[in-house]
């Protein structure tokens, strides 16, 4: 195993007993230099445990492991990538979504478990988690407390498993559609202004067939689907229509309002409805969806 810091120190583990030591502390110091980035609720220590633990997990010595508050990325492609997808996508990911979103971490240390290939990913996750992955690009399981990736498929799909664990922590009750359209809508993400933001992406297509054969269920339906329905009984358009409802929102500046606005309406409206409606200024439902309907068609992918 090799571990990578916050100062490109690499360690091989060769000299056990040193190694350990020296993880340790560089996984402390990693912790710190990034917790006081973060403001993570965990203290050096703790990482340091962990970093132990997860050592002894890890399937072999060409596990990369680095301290990215609050989480441990560990994955098996080359150090440098390893880094490289710690900083720039998990790190970079966290401070723009705790700066839109969040202002509490989850409750226990989450590791990130990035796995280079079809094969490893799949290997790994029937051997660490006794579980095969039921979709290719990766999962978050709270049970495990763990994001599981393929990272072949690109970062986009950890970038929407990240928004999982900051939404559990933070929303506990949000309904899976506000959850998976704001995790799917930074599948396809970079910055403006500072700011994260989510682009057309693959998505689209599918949602504007459906649209065009008359197929999309009306706001007020998709905002009272609960859970079982959202994930059990789709019929192929509810992570679209979720995720371009927030991207409509979000191009109207209006996608972090209603967040906070539902959040703290979360008891006398659990669904969301009303304070979509009171958000989007709009009472006329229907006429909204014909609008959002003729704004999505015009929408491209890629742009
Ligand atoms: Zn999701």
């Amino acid at each position: 195993m090799q571990i990578v810091n916050g100062f490109k120190n690499i360690v091989r583990n060769k000299h056990t007993s040193l190694a350990a030591f020296i993880l340790i502390a560089f996984a402390a110091a990693s912790a710190r230099s990034a917790t006081s980035e973060t403001n993570s609720s965990f203290p050096d220590a703790d990482y340091a445990a962990h970093v132990k633990e997860l050592r002894k997990k890890a399937p072999d010595d060409k596990f990369t492991i680095i301290v990215t508050p609050p989480f441990v990325v560990i994955g098996d492609e080359t150090p440098a990538a390893v880094k490289h997808r710690a900083d720039g996508t998990v790190a970079w990911a966290v401070k723009k979504l705790k700066k839109a979103y969040f202002a509490k971490d989850p409750k226990e240390i989450l590791d990130i478990w990035l796995f280079k290939d079809k094969d490893s990913y799949e290997e790994n996750a029937q051997r660490l988690f006794n579980k095969k992955p039921d979709t290719s690009f990766g999962y978050y399981s709270g049970i495990d407390h763990a994001l599981v990736m393929n990272i072949a498929t690109g970062g986009g799909t950890l970038v929407h498993e990240i928004v999982h664990p900051f939404m559990a922590a933070n929303f506990p009750d949000c309904p899976s559609w506000l959850n998976e359209g704001i995790g799917s809508l930074y599948e396809q993400s970079g910055e403006e202004n500072g700011q994260i933001h989510g682009y057309t992406n693959w998505r689209l297509s599918g949602l504007q067939d459906a649209i065009r054969a008359k197929k999309v269920p009306s706001f007020k339906t998709l905002c009272s689907t609960g859970t079982n329905e959202f994930y059990e009984k789709d019929r192929g358009t509810n992570y679209a229509q979720a995720r371009y409802l927030c991207y409509y929102l979000q191009q109207h500046d209006l996608l972090k309002k209603f967040y906070h606005q539902f959040y703290k309406n979360r008891r006398e409206d659990p669904t969301g409805y009303n304070t979509l409606k009171s958000v989007l200024a709009r009472d006329d439902m229907d006429a909204f969806q014909s609008d959002w309907e003729q704004y999505v068609l015009k929408l491209r992918f890629p742009d």
